[in-house]
């Protein structure tokens, strides 16, 4: 066994263990992007980086054997803090895609609109009204009471042809939980997060981008006085672009940045394009989204993928692709929940 102190506190763990198994035993929260328990450290994202007495720089917990008597700083190392926020920062500063949604972002209730649009294509009036509902004090809204033009008016698909029919679609999971009697409880506002990343402005092809994951067709006109029909509704569903990020309630890049008090940088010159691969029957690959953690590509080699990940080119400008230039589903077959579940961003996430 090995004692150190970390943070002032001294603890025990056994032989061969890293200093990030010693802060997890002493409840010490040491954020990490790119490690996995199980699999090779990659001292990629420098989010987990300590002090060490005698040494003279800053390393990171993941990649460090304890050694007896070895003095840690975590938290109370001002420095420390400031390099986890920077690392984080950089990784922020990279990254493209919505973490919620523009019409999202607008609504007074902070609802999570993309979501209740996707419920209503999918014919799942409950779930669309209960997400209605969250946030309204006396759960789901009376039609009147709707209150519409400010997600609407934020909508991205009104940069391409016309705003989703965001408040014809309320009206219509109102009066449809009505007519069959669902009366969703109310529920609490949604937690509005602290570090949330926009993409601002896209060109005309990224906007195709989007658009080929949704109805090409124009705004949905209902065809009689009370509103959509269960078919209008649906259509106009479909038109929705699905901006905000799959990944958004579980992403480990939002919570370091909310757990170091990293914030999104601005105006940071040259951008990613967007990109989506849909290609893949399970799985959506949002390669603006990747951090290059590598574990990914850790995970499909010891997993035997005859294709798998793999990283392509060097530097600041390395990036995590489908190996020999393959198809993402031809990368991902045996490892496809592995590589899902350990990706920290949306990048690669469940359809
Ligand atoms: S396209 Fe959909 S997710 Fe995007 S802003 Fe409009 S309604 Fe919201
Ligand atoms: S796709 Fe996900 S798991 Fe793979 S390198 Fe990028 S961020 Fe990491």
């Amino acid at each position: 066994m090995t004692t150190v102190t970390m943070d002032d506190r001294p603890v025990t763990v056994p032989d061969g263990a890293t200093v990030l198994t010693a802060a997890r035993q002493l409840g010490i929260a040491i954020p990490t992007l790119c490690h996995r328990d199980g699999l090779e450290p990659q001292t990629a994202c420098m989010a987990c980086v300590v002090r060490i007495a005698g040494w003279d720089r800053l390393v990171p917990a993941c990649a460090i054997t304890c050694t007896e008597g070895m003095v840690i700083a975590s938290e109370t190392d001002e420095a420390v803090g400031a390099a986890r926020r920077r690392a984080v920062e950089l990784l922020l500063g990279d990254h493209l895609g919505d973490c919620d949604a523009p019409c999202q972002l607008a609504d007074p209730l902070g609802r999570h609109i993309p979501r209740m649009i996707r419920h209503v294509a999918a014919g799942d009036i409950a779930a669309a009204a209960a997400t209605l509902a969250a946030g309204a004090d006396g759960g789901l809204p009376a039609p009147d009471e709707v209150d519409t033009d400010r997600p609407e008016t934020a909508c991205r698909r009104g940069r391409h042809d016309a705003p989703v029919a965001i408040g014809e679609l309320m009206h219509y999971v109102v009066r449809a939980a009505q007519q069959r009697g669902i009366a969703p409880a109310p529920r609490p506002a949604p937690r509005r997060r602290s570090v949330c990343v926009h993409m601002g402005r896209l060109d005309a092809d990224e906007m195709a981008v989007l658009l080929a994951q949704a109805n090409p067709a124009g705004r949905v006109v209902a065809s009689r006085a009370e509103g959509y029909t269960d078919a209008e509704a649906c259509a106009e569903a479909a038109r929705c672009l699905h901006c905000d990020c799959r990944a958004a309630a579980t992403c480990a890049l939002r919570e370091a940045a909310e757990t170091v008090g990293a914030t999104v940088p601005r105006g940071a010159g040259e951008r990613r394009r967007l990109e989506i691969d849909a290609e893949h029957p399970a799985v959506i690959h949002e390669p603006g989204k990747c951090i290059a953690c590598g574990l990914c590509v850790q995970i499909t080699a010891a997993r035997g993928e005859p294709v798998g990940m793999a990283f392509v080119g060097r530097g600041f400008g390395v990036r995590v692709r489908p190996a020999m230039g393959r198809s993402l589903a031809e990368a991902l077959t045996v490892s496809t929940d592995a590589c899902v579940d350990a990706c920290p961003t949306g990048a690669l996430a469940w359809r």
